[in-house]
């Protein structure tokens, strides 16, 4: 059976900068009127009261990440040949990413599939996986935008998750869930607490019995490939849309990246950097050629990936956790999940015509 120990609210901040020895420790902080994880810092402190703006996946995939630094030489004679040298720059050292909710550890498994599956492996992504250990805080309740719930997670799922932590008065209830997180509650912050573990999966299913009775969008990969020639609905759908991108860069399952060489003189590296599906630029062909042009093949491409391609791909996972950042945080209100419920009506009235 796992350990269990309890961990008092002001017992947090030590235990981090215990951690802080050995790990680099992420944690959700104040950031002006923003939630961000950030390097831990006592005297930033933490912020756990809601869910934060930033995700936690540049834990395992930062927004900038160099993957190798090279050096040029070339003779000056003929056959006037250059030749390189690749410098690879792995990841290296151990992280523990702290306040991480069940909706971003779920996420990190999306990314799993991707950057870790049975036939491609990403060194870089897989360097910092391995050494990462993910600490979730159970959310005491869903915020307004949340809906882990219609995209088969919970406010209290532990999928992804080394150590899950269940709030109570005073402080949390921390479980093990894999030998990763048995090893970080050996520390001496931690009470012992075998009696509590009744006591925090009853606060569990309390928090999951206030969960509302809502429809699901599992299964809608039919519905939108039903409706992938419909580029009336797409334009419809993405009308107010300003192509920002913020809802990508805020999601923790977007996982698409650019890859870009800087040189100057001789020398130079190759960095990997985040990329945005909703930007113009996305996929555009160096012949000048775009195969998504407009707003609507883009809204087409985010929400066909997210709820259809991928599902496909993997299981019939979505790719959305329901976390609701990108609902909170676009400019324009633009709110996936009436897109997503528009979506499956105009699908089922497609079908009701086919049947007449
Ligand atoms: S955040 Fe809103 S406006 Fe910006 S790209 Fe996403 S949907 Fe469009
Ligand atoms: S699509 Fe929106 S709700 Fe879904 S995981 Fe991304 S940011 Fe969260």
């Amino acid at each position: 059976m796992s350990t269990v120990r309890f961990l008092k609210a002001r017992d947090i901040a030590p235990w981090l900068e215990e951690l802080s020895r050995d790990f680099t420790v992420l944690a959700p902080a104040q950031h002006g009127s923003s939630i961000v994880f950030r390097e831990f810092d006592p005297a930033r402190g933490i912020e756990l009261s809601q869910l934060s703006t930033t995700p936690a996946k540049r834990a395992l995939l930062p927004p900038c990440e160099t993957l190798f630094e090279y050096e040029t030489t070339k003779t000056l004679e003929p056959p006037y040949k250059t030749s390189i040298e690749l410098k690879p720059t792995l990841p290296e050292g151990k992280s523990v990413v702290f306040g991480a909710r069940p909706c971003d550890a779920r996420a990190m498994q999306i990314f799993d599939r991707v950057y870790n599956g049975d036939q491609v492996k990403d060194p870089y992504y897989t360097a910092r996986r391995d050494n990462a250990t993910i600490v979730t805080l159970a959310c005491s309740e869903q915020e307004e935008a949340c809906f882990c719930d219609r995209v088969g997670g919970s406010p209290v799922d532990a999928t992804g998750s080394d150590i899950l932590l269940t709030p109570l008065k005073a402080g949390y209830v921390a479980e093990a869930l894999t030998p990763k997180g048995e090893k970080l509650l050996k520390s001496t912050s931690f009470m012992k607490a075998e009696g509590l573990r009744q006591e925090a999966l009853n606060s569990r299913n309390r928090i999951l019995e206030q969960v509302p009775e809502r429809s699901s969008f599992l299964d809608m990969e039919r519905n939108l490939l039903s409706l992938f020639g419909d580029l009336g609905f797409w334009d419809k759908t993405a009308e107010a849309c300003l192509s920002c991108g913020a809802c990508t860069y805020l999601c923790p399952t977007c996982y698409c990246f650019n890859i870009t060489d800087e040189t100057r003189g001789e020398s130079g590296r190759r960095i990997r950097t985040w990329d945005n599906c909703m930007s113009s630029q996305f996929t555009l062909e160096g012949s000048g050629h775009n195969p998504r042009p407009s707003k609507a093949h883009r809204m087409r491409n985010r929400i066909g990936h997210k709820f259809s391609y991928y599902p496909q791909l993997h299981d019939k996972t979505l790719a959305c956790v329901g976390c609701g950042r990108c609902v909170s945080n676009c400019p324009v209100s633009f709110d996936i999940r009436n897109a997503v419920a528009c979506a499956i009506q105009q699908a089922g009235a497609i079908q009701e015509q086919a049947h007449d």
